[in-house]
């Protein structure tokens, strides 16, 4: 993959950049919109671990997209015609908190870094047509600080606050959550009860996909092309009578889940279902739409008894394995737990926001 400017290396520039001590970054030569990075240093804050990451940083080139502009992005992917943005060859990191650690312990390779975290136009909250709207570079704090997703979708809040720590949230992006497709992480189980859909954007156009069409049955694999990009997610604007509810359960505060499950309700004037959405976290090989336990629900009341129910077959679709957050059993038995206590609290933000 050839990745020469062409106008060569006009201009050699070194600089340092540390923002709170998460960045440091040698800029060797520049480009008409990107800098190429010749050490690159992002999430991690302590000079010892810098360094040795820097050494392990050296092997392949990196770029930093400097423009706003997301369509001069993706032009420039057309233009050039690298092939790879996000593939076997290259990465487009956002906020380099799943991506960075891969690189650090040798578990991704790629022969090229285009960091694109100054597209900063993927970077809003707001509702529009019938639907909330995520840039896909928003950052997990701005969910979880913003007064519109606290008071219209407090689910989205839940699933935030559950991500790491402060710091991780500071710089992990809602789109690479997703993109990265691990089935430990949270937001994947919160889009498929929402019934989100996400907007790929690369060379050949803009395409939307029903959240569910957009993992895989495998971790870490979606059904973005190569050459595109996850430019938005799109949630439905709740309607009278809907809530949602995340739990997770974690070993210590900031941990991945050993199990978790998000709720979304709708209810009809009489109290009936007529929507439910479950989704859960690190109980399978990739994200689980709970879809018999969906069903269940729909045209019932949510009693205990069909609370129960849709827990029990929330339970059946997992598929979760031993590992030292718990045995498969166990985490089985708290996807059943924690679907009741999930359910219940959406249905209690269902009616008239109450609390349970
Ligand atoms: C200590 C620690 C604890 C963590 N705990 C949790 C947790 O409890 N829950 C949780 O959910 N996550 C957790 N994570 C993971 C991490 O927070 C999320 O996966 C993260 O927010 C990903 O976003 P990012 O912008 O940092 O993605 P990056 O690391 O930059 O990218 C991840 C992948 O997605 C791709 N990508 C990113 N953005 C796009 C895009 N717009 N279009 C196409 N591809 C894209 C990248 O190419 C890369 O392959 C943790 C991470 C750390 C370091």
């Amino acid at each position: 993959m050839a990745l020469m400017s062409s106008t060569g290396r006009a201009e050699i520039t070194k600089r340092l950049i540390t923002e709170k001590g998460f960045v440091a970054v040698a800029v060797e030569a520049d480009w008409p919109d990107a800098y190429r990075v010749n050490r690159y240093v992002r999430g991690i804050n302590d000079d010892a671990t810098a360094r040795d990451a820097l050494a392990g940083f050296k092997r392949f080139p990196i770029w930093m997209w400097r423009n706003t502009d997301v369509l001069d992005f993706i032009e420039w992917l057309r233009t050039h015609n690298t092939g790879l943005p996000h593939g076997d060859e290259a990465k487009i990191p956002a906020g380099g908190q799943s991506l960075i650690p891969l690189l650090r312990f040798r578990l991704a390779a790629p022969s090229l870094l285009i960091d694109i975290i100054r597209l900063s136009e993927l970077e809003y909250i707001r509702e529009a047509d019938g639907a909330l709207h995520i840039g896909a570079l928003t950052r997990e704090a701005a969910l979880e600080t913003s007064s519109l997703v606290h008071h219209r979708y407090p689910i989205l809040r839940d699933t935030s606050k559950g991500v790491a720590d402060p710091v991780v949230r500071n710089w992990g992006t809602v789109g690479g959550n997703l993109a990265h497709a691990d089935p430990a992480n949270d937001h994947p189980a919160t889009m498929l009860a929402l019934g989100a859909r996400v907007v790929a954007e690369g060379p050949d156009g803009k395409r939307v996909i029903p959240i569910d069409a957009f993992f895989t049955d495998s971790p870490f694999v979606t059904t973005l092309q190569p050459n595109e990009i996850l430019t938005e997610i799109r949630i439905p604007a709740p309607t009278e009578r809907s809530g949602g509810a995340y739990f997770k359960l974690e070993r210590k505060v900031g941990d991945y889940a050993i199990a978790g499950v998000a709720a979304s309700l709708t209810l009809d004037p009489d109290g009936l279902v007529t929507y439910a959405g479950i989704g859960l976290t690190n109980v399978g090989p990739s994200p689980i739409k709970a879809r018999n336990a969906e069903q269940a629900l729909h045209g019932k009341p949510l009693d205990d008894a069909h609370i129960h129910q849709a827990a029990d077959l929330a339970a059946a679709a997992s598929q979760p394995g031993s590992d030292r957050r718990g045995t498969a059993e166990y985490r089985r038995a708290m996807v059943r737990t924690l679907c009741v206590r999930a359910l219940r609290k959406a249905l209690a933000r269902a009616r008239e926001g109450e609390e349970l």
